[in-house]
């Protein structure tokens, strides 16, 4: 329960690996928001099924500010408190660059990096007043690697790396914590859209030996949110079977 007491925000709470995140958050005895911007239903039923007490499925698009401040203001009405936030939420639109439309290239930016920026500020703002909080950014391998087919994803996990950095240290005079977790290849419906060719080549890259399980990230988040981690900031920790070193 190395949680407990703790109220925390997880974006993209719907299904895949913030869904996972949202259980495990739950099962060491956190408060938990699962927030979605498309799918309600499925928030709503990751949260009922949640162990605990006081957990709720909020509204926020990440990429619409005015839906971003409505969804803190009733996390924080109703909770009271917000002791970290996972910014989880994120999108694909795959294309070699030369077929790459400029607007998947945008919106892969706009949800998965100016999304973490909205939702940071005014996590931020609100744990600067607590003079504490942890927030736990969702990159990814292809962020340090590279990945053909991926420039603007690969971008936007890049970019939200060195963002995690910069935040750590505007924040870490008041004992706030930024930190990233890096997945590899994790089984979702992300990565269920790789055909079975495309899984098999990015296992046989694995020496774990297997794509990750949701629950993989999930307990790495949970640390780095817990007082366990108390001294790590500004990290960036892979958590991808040995793929990247
Ligand atoms: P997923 O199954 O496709 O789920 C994506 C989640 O993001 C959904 O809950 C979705 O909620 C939410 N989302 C999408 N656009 C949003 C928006 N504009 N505002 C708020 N929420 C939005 O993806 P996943 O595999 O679980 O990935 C979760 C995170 O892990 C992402 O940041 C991804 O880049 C990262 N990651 C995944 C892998 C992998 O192998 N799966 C590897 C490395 C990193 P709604 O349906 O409600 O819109």
């Amino acid at each position: 329960m190395r949680l407990k007491g703790k109220s925390i925000l997880v974006t993209g709470g719907s299904r895949g690996i913030g869904a996972g995140i949202a259980k495990t958050l739950a099962e060491q005895g956190a408060r938990v928001a699962v927030a979605y911007a498309a799918s309600p239903e499925s928030a709503m039923k990751v949260c009922e099924n949640l162990p605990g007490q006081g957990h709720i499925a909020v509204a926020l698009n990440v990429t619409d500010a005015v839906s971003v401040q409505t969804g803190f203001d009733e996390v924080l009405k109703t909770f009271d408190r917000l002791d970290g936030l996972v910014n989880n939420a994120g999108i694909t639109r795959d294309q070699l660059i030369l077929r790459m439309k400029d607007e998947d290239f945008d919106a892969v930016i706009q949800t998965n990096l100016r999304g973490a920026y909205l939702c940071s500020k005014l996590a931020v703002k609100h744990m600067l007043k607590a003079r504490a909080g942890s927030i736990v950014n969702i990159s990814s391998v292809v962020g340090q690697m590279g990945n053909a087919g991926q420039t603007n994803y690969a971008a936007s996990k890049a970019g939200l790396e060195g963002f995690t950095r910069a935040l750590a240290l505007e924040v870490a005079s008041r004992s706030i914590r930024v930190n990233a977790v890096a997945p590899g290849f994790i089984v979702t419906e992300m990565t269920n859209a790789l055909n079975a060719q495309q899984q098999e080549a990015i296992t046989s890259r694995v020496p774990l030996g297997r794509m990750g399980a949701v629950e993989d990230i999930a307990h790495a988040v949970g640390y780095l949110l817990s007082d366990e981690s108390t001294y790590v900031t500004g990290q960036v920790l892979g958590v991808n079977g040995g793929l990247y070193m």
